[in-house]
Formats: structure tokens, C-alpha cells, sequence
């Protein structure tokens, strides 16, 4: 096994590129699996090697991420989406397909090695569903006849002209929409310096820098009612003042860029059409709480954003806005970037952390919280990559003017996702509070073919899902709350009248048992019975008792579990039963309408 000159140069750059060596483990297996098709016996005790490490260590962190194997793929690996906003449009059929016409199965090779197949969870291309990525190209919008022409281009040797901005993201605008932190979408070679600086980039660091004290930054954001994007909407000023201000210890600020909560593909146009203004976002908020050290955690499927968020950061470099003495501040300040390898639990703060400290991606107990005990054990603000864009409009328009753009404590605009059975599936910015029927009918364009609307699941899978009669309500996270569900992750799966509740009930519990990092026994077993009852009962084998147990046993997982997952697989399949009982009724009749 001989390195190549550019994994060893990749190599020596990761192995200096953390505080703790064993952070570049999960780039370094990436990397090197990248090169030579898996991990070897041979890479494992080299990679070991190069950061001190036990080989023990290596294949205890290699074993837990799905993006990482120990035997080759073929040539081309195929991985179908068929979570729900794809499997709402033709996922499930598409995997058929790819299954006759490589007549392989799901996970296997074929003969000549050229291609493999994979059935995968949501790969963030949501919008633009159904979809599937080849080795790291993302393809979407999949008829049979593309999924076709693709795999004959590839077979053939060429290369398939792949997805290169997220489906949706660029859109005439409505009228309803205000394009505040999307205003960049759609200039001419918008992700490069020279653009942003034309439109308003790092106006807003110079001011925080040369105008405003810390604690003035960290006032202006409080005052905009900027909460959370990531899921949890806790309000991002008060957040940044939890850290201690007389630590000895060094302060970390890390992105969470990890979007994996299916229906969620809005932080991939964000940094792959505006990388600036994220990196601008992080400098302003390291100077808020004294952080001079940033990572930007990127999901291990969105290849080509890592690759994107990597030139801006050159560039930013080497015109002032990020090392040393930036704009002649004396305020110092470093960002890389770190690359997931496919786990949804690294999107929970302090599992992410153990997965940038180069472990597997378990929880964390909490307290102590990570704006005292995070990163290396130090004071950590992490905050997700809309959060940080959001950060430099902010700075320049004012924290009360951004808040008057929403509602009361709910701030701003809203990155929204939308996806499933609507006219125009895509990423729309709106003002937080709009109202969701308005959105789905007057932005979005309504359901297509004339159907109606059954359900909505309004902020990514692990949300509990609405009625028809429930989407008339302002879109914040105080109404969504009174609603009984979440604004979540801004991840809105709409489903018409055609769509089977039992399936999208099997469908979601699939999903967050093969999440399950399987620590606490509630998620562990309880997503497990689950999925494999769901599965008989939409089979035709459930029984009446099913329908109570599977109520019951949801029930008893919410708030029993070390982290939110138990919650998030919980509350979604919780809602549907309640809601949409009939449907399981009509089942244990032999009835499936849809
Ligand atoms: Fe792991 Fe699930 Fe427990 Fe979270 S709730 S710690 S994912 S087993």
C-alpha cells in the first residue's frame, strides 16, 4: 500500500490541523478511503501510526460511521434516498429499478465491480427528491429515464454531469418571500469573494470589529430574537453569553453543518451559494464570547460544499478576513473545516463533539453543557450554519430591525425546505410568522394534480405531523409549539390525500432505528420493536392490539432517553396514530386506499 503524494500532503495537513491529534481521524479514514476504494488492515495501522493512536481506537471509531467500510464498493455506488420526501415522489419505485437494471440487491456488487448499490437514509437533496447520489455526486429530480441515461453514461466511463446546486434554492421570487441571508442566490459566481464583497460582504465584521464592543454584539443579537435554525430554537444571544468570560481555557465556536433530519436540505445552498457570509457570521460571533478557534462540521455526503467552504476559506485567508490581526482589529481568528463520515446523531451537539474529538458520535450526559465543559473539555458555542449566516445581516441592518421582520421572540426570516407534494418543491426564505396554508398554497404553488392536502410534517421528520385542518397558523416557534408540533429544522414535508399514514409511520421509525447509536434501551429497543411492528402491520398481519402498543410504547419513550432521538422517533409516530387511526383501522381490514 503506497500512498499517493496527495493523500500523504492531506495526511500531514490533518495530522497538525486540531488542537488534539485524534480529531483528523474520521477526514484521514475518509480521505484515504477515498483513494484506495476501503479501509484496509494496512491504513488502519498507519493512520493509528500517524496520530498515536491504538489500532483498537481506529476500528472502534471506523466501525460506528456508515460512510466508512472495511471491504470495497463498486466502481460506482449507487445510493438511492428513499426517506419520505423522496419516497413522496417515486423513491421506493426508483430503488426497484436500480435493483433490475444493475441486477444487484440492495448492498451488493456487480460481478465486474463497475457498480454497487446502496438504499440510503436522506442525503439532504430533498428539494430536489427523488434522488441519489453516485460515489459523492448528488443527482436529482430522478425519472426513470435519467436514472437510465446516468447509469449507461457512467458505464460507458464518463462522468454524468452531476447536481451542482441544490434543487429549488434558485427560484423566481414570490412576493411573500424576503431575502435577507438568500439575497446572494442567483448573482453570477455569487460563492466567490470578489461577488460578496460587491454586495455587502464583511461590511458587517468591519463594524463589529471597529465599531462594537463584544458585549454590544452579543446585545444586538439578543435584541434581533435570533433563535436556533438548527431544531431546538434556543435564542442564540443568550447562548453565547452562557460562556465564561474568565475561562483560562481557549474558547471554541463550531458550526453544525451536519443538516441530516430528513425533509432538511436548507444549510446546503446556503454554503455552497454564499460560503462568505457563514465564515463572516463565525468571525463576528468568535469575537462576541472570545472564541479565536472555529470548525465548520460539514456532513460527509455534502462533499463538494466541504469542498466549496474550503476555497472560500482560502480566499478569506489571504484578503485579511480570518488568521491574524484581522482588518487591523488585533482580534485573531482560525476556521477549518471537518468532514462527517454519515451518522444523524452527530447533528446532537455533544455527540458531535466526541465525532470532531475523533470518536464515535455519542451523547453526552448533560450538565455540564458545552458552553462550560465542550470541546476539549473547553467553553464551546455551537450553533448551526443558518444560525451563523443569519449573523452578519444582523450586525449590518440591527438587531431591532431584524426582529421586526418576525414575530414577537421569534426574529427574523426563516430558511424553509419544502418538499414532498407540492407545485414547487425548494428552499424559500420567509419572514418568521407567515402563515403555513399562505406559504404552501401561494408560494409554493398548492398540491399538484388537483389533489388535496392530508398532512404536514412542518420542521423535519422527528416533528409531529398536522392535519389538514391545522396549517392554518403563523409559521414561528411559539405558534408551531401551541400547535403541538415544531418549526424544527425548517425541513416541511407536505403529503396529499394519496399518501398511506401506516407507510409514513413505517417509513420515519425505519429511519431513527437505524440512527439509534443503540446507548440508552428505551431508543434501542424501543425504535427496534417498532419498526419491525409497523413493518407487519402495514404487511396485513397487525392485530387491534398493535395500533394501543405502538401508541403506548411511543408514549413511554418521550423524555426516557439520554438524548432527543428517543423524542424524535417518538413524537412524529405518536401524532400519526392519534390522528390518523382510521387509516390503521382500515388496514387490519385489508384496506390500504391509497
Ligand atoms: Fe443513543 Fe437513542 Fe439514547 Fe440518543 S436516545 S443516546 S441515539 S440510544
Amino acid at each position: 500500500m503506497e500512498l499517493s503524494k496527495k493523500l500523504t500532503a492531506k495526511f500531514e495537513k490533518l495530522q497538525n490541523a486540531y488542537p488534539v491529534k485524534r480529531s483528523a481521524l474520521i477526514p484521514m479514514l475518509l480521505y484515504a478511503q477515498d483513494e484506495f476504494g476501503f479501509i484496509s488492515d494496512e491504513m488502519v495501522v498507519e493512520i493509528a501510526t500517524r496520530l498515536d493512536l491504538r489500532e483498537v481506537q481506529v476500528e472502534e471509531t471506523l466501525a460506528y460511521y456508515s460512510m466508512l467500510h472495511r471491504k470495497p464498493w463498486g466502481k460506482n455506488h449507487v445510493q438511492v434516498c428513499t426517506n419520505v420526501a423522496c419516497m413522496l415522489r417515486g423513491g421506493t419505485e426508483l430503488l426497484d429499478r436500480a435493483k433490475k437494471r444493475l441486477n444487484i440487491g440492495n448492498k451488493e456488487t456487480t460481478t465486474d465491480g463497475e457498480f454497487s448499490l446502496e438504499e440510503v437514509e436522506c442525503i439532504g437533496a430533498c428539494t430536489g427528491a427523488p434522488a441519489m447520489q453516485v460515489n459523492y455526486d448528488f443527482y436529482e429530480n430522478l425519472t426513470p429515464l435519467k436514472f437510465d441515461r446516468i447509469i449507461e453514461t457512467l458505464d460507458a466511463g464518463r462522468k454524468a454531469d452531476p447536481e451542482t446546486v441544490t434543487s429549488g434554492a434558485l427560484h423566481p421570487r414570490s412576493p411573500l418571500e424576503i431575502p435577507l441571508i438568500s439575497k446572494r442566490w442567483g448573482i453570477p459566481n455569487s460563492r466567490s469573494i470578489d461577488t460578496y464583497l460587491q454586495n455587502e460582504g464583511y461590511q458587517a465584521l468591519e463594524k463589529a470589529l471597529k465599531q462594537m464592543t463584544p458585549e454590544a454584539i452579543i446585545e444586538d443579537v439578543k435584541k434581533s430574537g435570533l433563535r436556533g435554525r438548527g431544531g431546538a430554537g434556543f435564542p442564540t444571544g443568550m447562548k453565547w453569553s452562557f460562556v465564561p468570560k474568565d475561562s483560562p481555557k481557549p474558547k471554541y465556536l463550531i458550526c453544525n453543518a451536519d443538516e441530516s433530519e430528513p425533509g432538511s436540505c436548507k444549510d446546503r445552498p446556503l454554503m455552497e451559494l454564499d460560503p462568505h457570509q457563514l465564515i463572516e457570521g463565525m468571525v463576528i460571533a468568535g469575537r462576541a464570547f472570545g472564541a479565536h478557534q472555529g470548525f465548520i462540521y460539514v456532513r460527509g455526503e455534502y462533499r463538494y460544499v466541504l469542498d466549496i467552504m474550503d476555497i472560500a476559506l482560502g480566499e478569506a485567508y489571504q484578503r485579511g478576513y480570518l488568521g491574524r490581526n484581522i482588518l487591523d482589529s488585533g482580534f485573531d481568528f482560525d476556521l477549518i473545516t471537518h468532514t462527517g463520515a454519515g451518522a444523524y446523531e452527530c447533528g446532537e451537539e455533544s455527540a458531535l463533539m466526541e465525532s470532531l474529538e475523533g470518536k464515535r458520535g455519542y451523547p453526552r450526559i448533560k450538565p455540564p453543557f458545552p458552553a462550560v465543559v465542550g470541546l476539549y473539555g473547553c467553553p464551546t458555542v455551537i450553533n448551526n450554519a443558518e444560525t451563523l449566516s443569519s449573523v452578519p445581516a444582523i450586525v449590518r441592518v440591527g438587531g431591532e430591525y431584524y426582529a421586526g421582520l418576525g414575530t414577537p421572540k421569534n426574529g427574523g426570516t426563516r430558511m424553509l425546505c419544502i418538499s414532498g407534494h407540492v407545485a414547487k418543491p425548494g428552499v424559500y426564505e420567509v419572514p418568521l410568522g407567515l402563515n403555513m396554508k399562505k406559504f404552501i398554497y401561494e408560494v409554493v404553488g398548492g398540491i399538484p394534480n388537483g389533489k388535496k392536502l392530508k398532512a404536514v410534517i412542518p420542521g423535519g421528520s422527528s416533528c409531529p405531523f398536522l392535519t389538514a385542518d391545522e396549517i392554518d397558523i403563523p409559521m414561528d416557534y411559539d405558534s408551531l409549539a401551541k400547535a403541538g408540533s415544531m418549526l424544527g429544522s425548517g425541513g416541511m414535508v407536505v403529503m396529499d390525500e394519496g399518501t398511506c399514514m401506516v407507510d409514513m409511520a413505517r417509513r420515519v421509525m425505519h429511519f431513527y432505528s437505524h440512527e439509534s447509536c443503540g446507548w440508552c434501551i428505551p431508543c434501542r429497543e424501543g425504535t427496534s420493536w417498532l419498526t419491525k411492528t409497523l413493518d407487519r402491520f402495514h404487511a396485513g398481519y397487525g392485530t387491534s392490539a398493535d395500533i394501543t402498543n405502538v401508541l403506548e410504547l411511543s408514549r413511554n419513550m418521550l423524555g426516557r432517553t439520554f438524548c432527543a432521538l428517543g423524542d424524535a422517533a417518538a413524537m412524529p409516530t405518536i401524532s400519526i396514530v392519534e390522528k390518523f387511526r382510521s387509516e390503521f383501522e382500515d388496514h387490519l381490514q385489508g384496506r390500504c386506499a391509497y
